[in-house]
């Protein structure tokens, strides 16, 4: 920690997709304040969050705090400290465990205080760490509750958690506390541990301690911004009852300014991770098809599909005579660092895919930020993870849904209900799809006149107000810059009340 004071202390959950947006806002807040933050974690993500910098230098302003942890105590196998190198099914055991955190964070912040004489401004904690609320307290700062997803995703999975049982009758649709009648959710948008939950079982009791625990935060950040998510942002006002600060989406610059990205952006964001073709290879591909006509397929870090999902889906792609580029894991079962085996897809599927031209395999992990803002792309089947739907957003890309886990069936709902710039293919990792469907639901949004292009032009727009929300040039300052000049100076006022 050396001699300097840190300003704020941060608590990203152990998972890439949360990890990011934390670094990405500390040094956002750095750069406005010049505050010195510590982010804590546990030994392998600090490796992680270390890698992402240059030569594996930190700047001098960020701390990087190894948490001790023994997961293999939690039931899960040793050195699981990311939900990266978690079988899905394991990943609930991962949020369990977080709570062992609490003693080392407790004598981290207890050291800090020591040696500077006073608290940070702030910790600024996940939404799955409820905890923290009373940590802060007894080390006499505040809890700010950073949500890495969107506000209608995270306000719906809080009230799913908050006010169990949901279902009275036999209907199959159901409200959500927080939200207009007019939004029924469905219960295929619930996982199948989440359709068991009836408030009194181990999940529910959990979710519900930290979720409440979360709602005494001092206020709430979000990775949304005010234009995109009008709905879901006066929900969450209103059902919080506290401040709610939109300061996203945060992307890389580059995206935003449509500037080139450097040919490693994506692996430098995704540190560890060795894409299956060089960002060049894939720009190529793109250079030979015409204008927003290819369709990009994945499924974010860590999901797959199964044996027969992935047939009907390569079916399906081959009969739309799409161009795509389609990122593949061997299918579920199977472990997803295996080789991949040309017998989980149709006979001579990638030979002719090859030759025709139509289809680029990847197989892992792809550029995913190169692919999304080559003007080649014009639609992205996706699990609709926020980072991969903000990505997309940004770039005027529509959305084809499949979301798998986490809040993504709620924003595949919102994308299709609020925003009009996604159909939904199908939902879960159990569905039974039809190359059929597939190829439908392809045909509809590729095209560029009718509902296709309806969607194009709204999400055109949407990608605009993106831009507009993160400007930050002289006078003219976005809603996500202004959003996040309003939090830091809330913070500050704060601390003048406390240490005057
Ligand atoms: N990603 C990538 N290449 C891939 C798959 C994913 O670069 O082949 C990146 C993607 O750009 C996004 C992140 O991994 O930033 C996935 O995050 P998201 O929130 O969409 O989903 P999650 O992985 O958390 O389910």
């Amino acid at each position: 920690m050396g001699s300097q004071q840190i300003d704020i202390v941060m608590l990203p959950f152990m998972a890439h997709g949360h990890l990011i947006p934390f670094l990405s806002l500390a040094t956002q807040i750095h750069h406005r304040t010049g505050f010195n933050i510590a982010i804590a974690n546990t030994p392998l993500n600090i490796q992680y969050l270390r890698s992402t910098f240059h030569q594996h230098q930190n700047p001098p302003w960020i701390h990087l705090f190894e948490l001790p942890f023994n997961s293999a105590g939690h039931g899960l196998p040793p050195n699981s400290e990311n939900t990266e190198n978690l079988p899905l099914d394991q990943i609930g055991k991962l949020v369990i465990s977080s709570v062992s955190l609490k003693t080392p964070f407790h004598n981290f912040l207890f050291d800090i205080i020591k040696k500077q004489g006073k608290p940070p401004l702030c910790i600024i904690s996940d939404v799955f760490f409820g905890w923290v609320v009373e940590v802060a307290n007894i080390m006499n700062t505040v809890n700010i509750t950073f949500a890495t997803g969107g506000a209608y995703g995270t306000l719906a999975l809080f009230s799913f958690w908050l006010n169990l049982p949901h279902r009275k009758t036999d209907s199959e649709e159901f409200n959500l506390p927080g939200f207009p009648e007019r939004c029924k959710f469905h219960v295929s948008q619930l996982h199948e541990f989440m359709r068991k939950a009836d408030g009194n079982d181990s999940w529910s009791r959990f979710l519900k301690s930290q979720f409440s625990s979360s709602l005494q935060s001092f206020g709430w950040l979000t990775n949304t911004a005010e234009e995109l998510e009008p709905l879901g942002l006066d929900s969450l006002r209103k059902y919080t009852q506290f401040p709610v600060w939109p300061i996203g989406p945060l992307l890389p610059k580059q995206l935003l300014n449509k500037l080139p990205l450097s040919s490693s952006s994506s692996t430098t964001q995704h540190a560890g991770k060795s894409p299956g073709i060089s960002a060049e290879k894939c720009v190529e591909w793109l250079d030979m098809h015409d204008l927003a006509s290819v369709l990009y397929i994945s499924f974010g870090s860590q999901n797959t599909v199964s044996r027969s999902q992935m047939m009907e889906l390569a079916i399906g792609l081959e009969k739309s005579w799409t161009p795509f580029i389609w990122v593949i894991r061997p299918p579920l079962g199977f472990d997803l660092k295996a080789e991949f085996r040309s017998e989980w897809l149709p006979e001579g599927f990638e030979a002719r895919m090859k030759e025709s031209n139509q289809g680029l395999l990847v197989k892992n992990w792809a550029p995913q930020l190169e692919i999304l803002s080559h003007k080649s792309t014009g639609a992205f089947l996706s699990h609709c993870g926020w980072n991969s739907t903000m990505e997309s957003l940004s770039q005027g890309v529509k959305i084809i849904g499949w979301p798998m886990a986490a809040e993504q069936a709620f924003n595949s709902k919102m994308l299709v209900d609020e925003m009009g710039v996604s159909v939904e293919l199908t939902r879960g990792v159990q569905s039974s799809i039809s190359s059929e469907k597939v190829k439908e639901v392809i045909g509809i949004v590729m095209e560029k006149e009718g509902k296709g292009g309806d969607m194009k032009r709204k999400v055109e727009e949407i990608s605009h107000q993106i831009r507009e929300a993160v400007k930050d040039e002289g006078n003219e300052k976005g809603s996500s810059i202004k959003a996040k000049d309003d939090f830091i100076s809330a913070i500050k006022t704060r601390k003048q009340e406390v240490f005057s």
